[in-house]
């Protein structure tokens, strides 16, 4: 079981989730906690630590206290007596481990992603803390974890991928044995470590694939995602107050969803758990009785065509042409080589028909990388103008409508981009999903709200098509 960051957002959230924890190990089975940072906390921390680096020491100061306000509350509500001094003192070596690497930063003005991947965590370490010491006044048998020693990774610090072998040797050797022994595991989630016990994260957001990773290494029954929605909505609530929860969807649906911008589960979570065929659950620890989300390796055929409309909100179109003389393909596959091997997810591509340029939606963030590396790359070529400069479109949003109900489906394009037109707004950029699962496009970020409101009330409203009955509106309790 997994608590995301709202779900351990205070004493009585650690309350709520460590009994919903507690009742289902009274019940007879075997439950491995990983726990989130205490919501916001780790924003917190990323910005102390940008404040240290860029010599801001009173913001690195202001953002330190804090911190240290916000655990100090949180621990003096859950625990009374013995326990409560030894949990204060393990939050409090954590924070005074965080003052010392802020002020070193402070003095050397830089950071490299290894020593942010040694102080990001602190905020997990806490909360782990807490949860555990919450679980034992609850009269469980429960021990932390560091993730260090269980979850193994590679060496790309801010973004490892895990070793799934290594992990399931380490759970044998950590995990197991607790359990064996009638007590909880409360696991840190976000980070791990590499093969030389190097800390590592596994990228904003990355709880979740810490749970699905070591469920998979576990060979759990289940993972279980607990969040503050009632499950995967057909829409961001944020976004479309009248999104509806989604009772069943595939593995396969869920990493689209997630890659293009479906928060409520990490874009990388799912893979560990489809490849042993281990359901995910989505479900919402402010209403644990609902029934929430469960992902599940193949479904019947939908009656919808679309399930879902999601965005990622912050995104660029990098556009490079060649001369027509060049051979095209050439360049284009070092391209896609070098992005390989910067680990760069392209959102999508388009080539124009008369094949000469070529056009790469991507995440903001990674936009300044991709244009140096392809200035590097192509250093010659842009020279001697056999590639034209690289022209970058900044400030768009990519939507994508998802379903694999749309394979087959007559119109669905005609009708979607009917819908776009209506709001007055142009499409940059499009591309359709071989597997037909999605349609991606890009449109000016400014109104990408809208235009999710509006194919979301075209598609999945309630009225516009034929719902399954089994959809629940949902609550948000943020
Ligand atoms: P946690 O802290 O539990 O990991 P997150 O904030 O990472 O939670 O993810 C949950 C949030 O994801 C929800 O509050 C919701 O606003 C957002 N979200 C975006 N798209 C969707 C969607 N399609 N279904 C459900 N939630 C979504
Ligand atoms: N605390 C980390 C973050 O905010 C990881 C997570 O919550 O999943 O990115
Ligand atoms: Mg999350």
């Amino acid at each position: 079981m997994k608590f995301g960051g709202t779900s351990v957002g205070s004493a009585e959230r650690i309350r709520q989730a460590a009994s919903i924890v507690h009742e289902h190990a009274r019940s007879g089975n075997d439950v491995v906690v990983v726990v989130s940072a205490l919501s916001k906390v780790t924003d917190l921390i990323l910005s102390a630590l940008n404040s240290a680096r860029l010599g801001q020491g009173k913001e690195m100061e202001e953002g330190l206290k804090q911190l240290r306000q916000r655990h100090e509350q949180t621990l003096g509500q859950l625990c009374q007596g013995e326990s409560k001094k030894a949990l204060a003192a393990e939050v409090q070596a954590t924070l005074k481990r965080l003052q010392e690497f802020c002020s070193a930063l402070l003095l050397l003005g830089s950071a490299t992603p290894q020593v942010m991947d040694m102080v990001l965590p602190l905020g997990e370490q806490m909360s782990a803390h807490l949860f555990t010491a919450c679980l034992k006044e609850l009269g469980a048998r429960a021990a932390f974890v560091d993730s260090a020693r269980v979850l193994v990774t590679d060496d790309k610090f801010g973004d490892a991928s895990p070793d799934l072998e290594a992990t399931r040797r380490q759970c044998r050797e950590v995990i197991a044995p607790m359990l064996n022994q009638g007590q909880i595991p409360v696991v840190m989630g976000y980070s791990g470590a590499t093969p030389s016990g190097q800390v590592t994260t596994l990228g904003r957001g990355g709880s979740d694939s810490s749970a699905t990773i070591l469920g998979a290494a576990i060979d759990a029954h289940e993972v279980w995602i607990w969040t503050d929605v009632d499950g995967v909505l057909t829409a961001d609530p944020r976004v479309c107050p009248d999104a509806l929860t989604l009772p069943e969807i595939t593995f396969a649906e869920a990493i689209e969803l997630s890659y293009y911008g479906a928060k409520v589960i990490h874009r990388k979570a799912i893979w560990p758990t489809m490849e042993r065929g281990i359901p995910v659950w989505i479900k919402n620890s402010f209403q644990p009785q609902r029934p929430g989300t469960k992902i599940v390796e193949s479904l019947p055929p939908s009656e919808r065509a679309v399930k879902a409309v999601t965005a990622v909100t912050e995104a660029s179109l990098v556009t490079l042409t060649t001369r027509r003389d060049v051979h095209f393909a050439e360049v284009f596959g070092r391209l896609f080589l070098r992005l390989g091997h910067e680990h760069v997810d392209v959102l999508f591509s388009t080539q124009s028909s008369s094949e000469d340029s070529l056009g790469l939606v991507l995440r903001q963030p990674d936009t300044e990388r991709v244009v140096h590396a392809i200035q590097r790359l192509f250093r010659t070529e842009l020279k001697h103008g056999v590639l034209n400069p690289v022209a970058v479109h900044r400030d768009i949003a990519v939507i994508a409508v998802l379903g694999s109900g749309m394979k087959g489906t007559c119109g669905i394009l005609g009708r979607l981009f009917s819908v776009v037109a209506r709001n007055n707004v142009s499409v940059i950029a499009v591309a359709q999903g071989a597997s037909e699962l999605n349609i991606c496009f890009a449109v000016t970020a400014s109104r990408v709200d809208d235009v999710v409101r509006a194919v979301h009330h075209e598609f999945l409203s309630p009225g516009r098509e034929s719902l399954a009955a089994a959809l629940v509106p949902p609550r948000r309790e943020r």
